[in-house]
């Protein structure tokens, strides 16, 4: 659940402007968007540029994606509110949020501790009760609620690696940035019994996924 009317105007605004005009259709998409409090995932600091037009740094050396894209891959996830989504990068909570009001169950995981706790902390105040948050390596998935409907990274690996895409269930859906810095596409991938198909969306620049767990 989450009610937060502060800042509705400034939201609104958001996706009619840089969603919406950027040809983001799906309804339900659009609603979450108008609906969850960018600003509350955001740190102090930048809180006055919560609903503009770009990435903000979160700490750690992370960043929050633009609006537009977490609008958009989420509408290439094609929810309709049945299934269970596993995200890589949970970052600052702020897709995991979004995700919360699109599908029935979010299993997010980040490495990076500090970063986690903040999520957590922000979510719990939004009382948002459908997700779960994991500190580990994304590189692994999350194999013990496995498998997925829709899988979504918000890091950049080289490849995708096998033990996510393993993860997908049949008929499923993975959206994430692949490549180096630089030269990063988003793909779709759906999964079609043993045939997995690969679209290109988009150009991208995501911080790139790494491995291991970190406390800071
Ligand atoms: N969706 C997030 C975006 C955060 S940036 C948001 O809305 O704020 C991407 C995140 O992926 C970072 O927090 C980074 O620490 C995390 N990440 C990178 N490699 C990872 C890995 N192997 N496992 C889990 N998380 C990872």
């Amino acid at each position: 659940m989450i009610t937060c009317n502060e800042r509705k105007d400034e939201r609104n605004f958001m996706v009619r402007t840089q969603i919406a005009a950027r040809g983001v259709r799906d309804k339900r998409v659009l609603d979450a968007m108008r609906k969850v409090p960018r600003h509350r995932f955001v740190p102090v600091s930048c809180s006055s540029e919560a609903y503009e037009d770009f990435p903000l740094p979160i700490g750690s050396g992370q960043t929050i994606s633009q609006p537009y894209i977490v609008a958009f891959m989420a509408e290439m996830l094609r929810l309709n509110g049945s299934e269970r989504v596993l995200e890589i990068g949970t970052g600052s909570g702020y897709g995991t949020a979004v995700l919360s009001l699109l599908a029935k169950e979010v299993f997010s995981v980040e490495r990076i501790a500090a970063l986690l706790e903040r999520a957590r902390e922000v979510l719990e105040a939004l009382k948002v009760e459908n997700v779960h948050l994991r500190l580990a390596d994304g590189f692994f998935g999350w194999a013990e609620e496995a498998p997925f409907e829709t899988i979504i990274l918000s890091a950049a690996p080289f490849d995708i690696p096998n033990a996510i895409v393993n993860q997908l269930a049949d008929g499923g859906r993975l959206v994430a940035p692949v490549g180096s810095l630089g030269a990063q596409t988003l793909v779709r991938i759906t999964r079609r019994g043993a045939h997995f198909d690969t679209e290109a969306l988009l150009d991208v620049a995501f911080v790139p996924m790494r491995p291991g767990v970190s406390e800071l």
